[in-house]
């Protein structure tokens, strides 16, 4: 496109030559012409004037006044030119720094910083020296968009581009590279490293203080990776993208905080994109599927139904755990189909369970900003034929921050259909009683690691007491998570937590485990021949694993 303006741009021009020589071409002849006859014809144009001559040569004087009309008409043309050249240079040098520099900041662009980063990598290597890249990004900057609208982002940028210019050391490249994302390189003494420490300390330090756009007082952060050019890393981009990778690192610490660029870290990276694609082709084939976790009545030790946990059964990897996945699916989209695919799985396999049993399932805060989220959890219950009446949602706090209302709405469709809903993972978060009246909560999940605590930490028992009582008070059923063994489940009894689950009652299990486990008991009623036959060639129940049949 630039390109393509340039060539025009250059048309014009030559164009514009060929006039002006054309131009000078004609005033040079007329001037020799005024030269050559002038004398003659200005005498015979006094004669006419005056009346004393003849008029002897009137095509003289015709031509003498012609002349003098082109000189005027090429002295006008010079003018026109100049004006046109300065117009020109000034036009040029507008594009020159339109497509050097950012025009918001001020500070140089990605092209920019690619074109002096280079020459400065070239000078650091004549004086043995190393340049270190500085790459920033702001945290949360979006927020700021969102609430304050776009004037307010800019002004943010540009007093956050000030801070940063400040900060930097002499001969420094400061650059916007677009949106929140800064990037600053500088020469260094690779004996001397505490230095780059330094400055990275003193801008996360000073962007984590509020900053006053357009009379709004603004609170960000900024996660800032850093690379340095010794080794083996010979160009611009490469420094770059090292520092971009050392970026996420900081990013996934925890954000407000610097992180030097290491090899582990593109290891990291690596095995995240092979994850990433093999999640892409293994959803579609089934690579992902459900597993079960019983849940358990105290009081009676009854198995009241299962909380569904996905798993993925990778072809060469064998089984991974969802802390592998489920963030990367909710990062890159593929949590809405994963979810869909793996319920798909569980409802169609719980429909021949016992009615008495429910299955839970957890859905992920990324879910909950989906306006059809509802329509598709019903439209699979249709599909499946299970009741919704036997099925549980499982939200965590977390969801019902970014958007209430839309949360709202989606509950309150899927509570319509008879499905219930239970807040996960409660202690954890911000615990509010607001969000409990917000939405028509069924039961409150106490999070594991109150409950795996609870016989040697007296505030665990604390909170898992209060949050029993607090059931009781509003009418919820309370469910404990992490039971591991038989003190914990007596310990939560005497509480009065009347429903739990944890690997004391048996881990998740497969399908087929599953299955065997509901056969044992008698709660297969549609299969239940089958399972007898199971049992006459020996697939028998009892060949269940231990770890699944603790209270079976
Ligand atoms: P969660 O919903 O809090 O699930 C309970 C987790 O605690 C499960 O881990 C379960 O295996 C584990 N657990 C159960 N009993 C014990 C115990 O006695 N001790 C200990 N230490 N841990 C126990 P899992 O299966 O690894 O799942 C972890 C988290 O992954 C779940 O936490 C849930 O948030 C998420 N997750 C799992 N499946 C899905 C899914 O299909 N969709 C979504 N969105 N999230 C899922
Ligand atoms: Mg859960
Ligand atoms: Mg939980």
């Amino acid at each position: 496109m630039m390109l393509m303006r340039g060539e025009a741009a250059g048309d014009t021009a030559t164009r514009a030559a060929q006039k002006d020589i054309f131009t000078g071409a004609v005033v040079i002849a007329a001037i020799i012409m005024f030269v050559g006859t002038g004398t003659s014809a200005l005498t015979s144009t006094i004669d006419i004037i005056s009346g004393v001559g003849g008029g002897s040569d009137r095509t003289l004087t015709i031509a003498l006044i012609l002349n003098i009309a082109l000189i005027l008409f090429g002295w006008r043309r010079y003018n026109d030119l100049s004006t046109e050249i300065e117009e020109r240079k000034a036009a040029e040098e507008r594009a020159r720094s339109l497509a050097l520099r950012d025009p918001l900041t001020g500070f140089h662009n990605r092209r920019s910083l690619i074109e002096n980063g280079a020459d400065m990598l070239a000078k650091a290597a004549r004086r043995d020296k190393s340049v270190a890249m500085l790459l920033l990004d702001l945290d949360h900057f979006k927020n700021v968009n969102d609430m304050h609208g776009h004037a307010v982002g800019d002004a943010l940028l540009r007093a956050v581009a000030a801070e940063i210019a400040k900060l930097m050391p002499p001969n420094s490249i400061a650059s916007r590279l677009g949106g929140d994302e800064f990037a600053c390189c500088f020469m260094f003494d690779l004996a001397n490293r505490e230095i780059v420490d330094r400055v990275a300390d003193a801008v996360v330090t000073r962007l984590s203080q509020p900053f006053d756009a357009d009379g709004i007082f603004a609170h960000i952060s900024v996660s800032l990776g850093i690379a340095h050019s010794a080794g083996d890393c010979a160009d611009v981009d490469a420094l770059m993208r090292r520092a971009d990778i050392a970026m996420y690192a900081a990013k996934h610490q925890g954000r407000n905080r610097t992180a030097w660029f290491d090899t582990s870290m593109e290891l990291a990276l690596q095995q995240r994109n092979d994850t990433e694609n093999g999640m892409r082709s293994g959803i579609p084939v089934g690579e992902f599927v459900p597993y079960f976790e019983q849940q358990i009545d105290l009081t009676t030790g009854r198995l009241g139904g299962f909380e569904m946990l996905a798993r993925w059964e990778h072809p060469t990897r064998g089984t991974i755990q969802p802390d592998q996945f489920i963030a990367i699916a909710e990062e890159t989209g593929m949590i809405a189909d994963l979810s869909i695919s793996v319920m798909r799985q569980a409802l169609l396999e719980a429909k021949g369970w016992d009615p008495s049993l429910i299955v839970s399932v957890n859905i992920s805060p990324a879910q909950l900003k989906d306006p059809w989220l509802a329509q598709k959890i019903v439209k699979l219950l249709v599909e499946t034929g299970y009741p919704a009446n036997r099925l549980e949602i499982e939200i965590t706090e977390t969801s019902l921050f970014e958007n209430l209302a839309l949360a709202q709405s989606i509950v309150g469709s899927l509570k319509n259909q008879g499905i219930r809903l239970a807040l996960d993972d409660f202690g954890t978060g911000y615990s509010s009683l607001a969000h409990l009246r917000a939405l028509p909560f069924d039961r409150i999940k106490i999070d594991k690691s109150f409950v795996v605590s609870i016989l040697d930490n007296p505030e665990s028992a604390a909170i898992v007491n209060a949050i029993t009582r607090l059931g009781d008070s509003l009418g919820l059923s309370v469910t404990a998570e992490g039971i591991e063994n038989a003190a914990i489940e007596e310990r939560l009894r005497q509480l009065g937590c009347h429903k739990g689950q944890g690997w004391h009652f048996g881990k998740p299990m497969s399908i087929g485990q599953t299955r065997m486990l509901l056969a044992e008991r008698n709660l297969l009623p549609s299969i239940r021949a089958e399972a007898q036959d199971a049992t006459r060639m020996d697939t028998s129940p009892m060949s269940l694993p231990d770890e699944f049949r603790k209270q079976a």
